[in-house]
């Protein structure tokens, strides 16, 4: 998922560059062989505007990206700078990307149209917070990028992960946690029994975790077998009713995304779709299993129509807008908060029973919603802040748990 650190506007010039952007400076120079350095620190405006830019404090990078001879951009090589730090600007601390008049920032994640004087064809901007201006080492930066080397690859994979998943050093939920296994991850069986604890069958399995191999064991619930049957029945739901059957999606995968003939991992493949691909919704039926929603769609190729069913977390609404949903566009919930604490910064984000994300789904809150949180109590679990909440769902009111990275403070 991409993110972005909150913006911290600038206030006046500093004396130099921060150390955290000659690092980031430095480590996209040697990653990127084909880039130049464009400057750090510059005591001046924002180009066109009367506010300070981040370059006055010291907390920018222009990294200069080759064009054409006519000065056209060459997305090729720009793009995959911005792919690289997309998922990653949270962390290092980026609250401000642009290139080729196109901005990323906490509020627009995946990228708005930049309107700027400068349509930066010729360079990515990178601006920082003071906390990543003043912090950010080389050696960060490499633990959280890689250093340019493909991971390595994992031998005959048995499984896949269905959930964000705990490798634990033994087969009880009291062992300590060697990595967290994001959803859709590959991993190869020892060959060991499976051992029975804390309510769970737990298997040995080997995975690849950041830039190697790692072995462990896992609750084999949250695992489904590559290229095999089912562990569990497909569950059909209609807890979830997309109100907009018939719109127009687009597909946001990092890769492809697999279209299959039935609603699980299992199913066949029909098709591939490629990332920015656009898919019709079909039905308001959802199908729940391997961990995923599955919606069903549509696509016209130039061979005629197929129909096929993807995992709804890798679509999204086109045309969806990065500010809140008005009020007036929510008028069919009945219900009504008494005061909201938070709104949905998410794309849409889940209501869940339970602190983790292996609880069930209460409901699926979409972008803006409102949210009031009903206790001040916080858990931390699966890599997430959780708080307990009151939501609107439908006409109802829900009490759940959300991750509270995916939310702002209601104005
Ligand atoms: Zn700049």
């Amino acid at each position: 998922m991409n993110n972005f650190a909150a913006r911290v506007t600038p206030v006046g010039c500093s004396s130099g560059p921060t150390p955290g952007a000659k690092a980031l400076l430095a480590y996209l120079l040697d990653r990127f062989d084909y880039s130049r350095n464009g400057g750090i620190f510059n005591c001046r405006s924002v180009v066109g505007g009367t506010t300070f830019s981040e370059h006055a404090e010291g907390r920018a990078v222009d990294l200069m990206i080759p064009t054409t001879g006519q000065g056209r951009p060459r997305p090729e090589l720009g793009d995959p700078v911005t792919q690289l730090l997309m998922p990653h600007g949270k962390r290092l601390g980026i609250q401000l990307m642009i290139y080729n008049l196109r901005a990323w920032s906490a509020k627009s994640p995946n990228g708005r149209e930049y309107r700027g004087k400068h349509p930066h064809y010729d360079h990515v901007h990178l601006g920082m917070t003071p906390i990543a201006g003043s912090m950010l080492n080389y050696a960060t930066i490499e633990s959280v990028l890689g250093n340019g080397t493909p991971p390595p690859k994992l031998a005959d994979p048995t499984h896949q992960v269905t959930t964000g998943l705990n490798l634990r050093t033994q087969p009880t939920t009291a062992a300590p946690s060697i990595s967290l296994l994001p959803s859709g991850t590959e991993v190869a069986a020892v060959g060991t029994p499976p051992q029975t604890a804390d309510e769970h069958e737990w298997l040995q399995i080997r995975a690849i975790s950041g830039m190697r191999e790692v072995e462990g064991w896992v609750a084999s619930r949250y695992l489904v077998a590559i290229g095999g049957e089912l562990t569990r029945p497909v569950e059909l739901s209609r807890e979830i009713k997309p109100a907009t059957a018939g719109l127009a999606y687009r597909v946001e995968a990092s890769d492809v995304l697999n279209m299959r003939a039935s609603p699980a991992l299992s199913g066949d493949v029909l098709t591939q779709l490629s990332s920015g691909s656009t898919v019709e919704l079909l039905a308001d039926v959802l199908a729940k299993s391997d961990g995923f929603h599955w919606v069903r769609v549509r696509v016209t190729t130039d061979a005629g129509v197929l129909d096929g069913w993807v995992a709804r977390k890798f679509i999204v609404p086109i045309d969806a807008s990065d500010e809140p949903v008005s009020e007036s566009s929510t008028a069919g919930a009945v219900a009504e908060l008494a005061r909201a604490t938070h709104r949905v910064t998410a794309t849409s984000l889940y209501l869940r029973q339970e602190p983790t994300t292996s609880a069930a789904i209460l409901a699926e809150l979409p972008n803006g919603s409102a949210v009031m949180q009903v206790a001040d109590v916080q858990k931390e679990s699966d890599t997430y802040t959780w708080i307990n909440v009151h939501a609107v769902a439908g006409p109802r009111i829900v009490e759940g748990w959300v991750a509270a990275d995916f939310l702002a403070p209601a104005a």
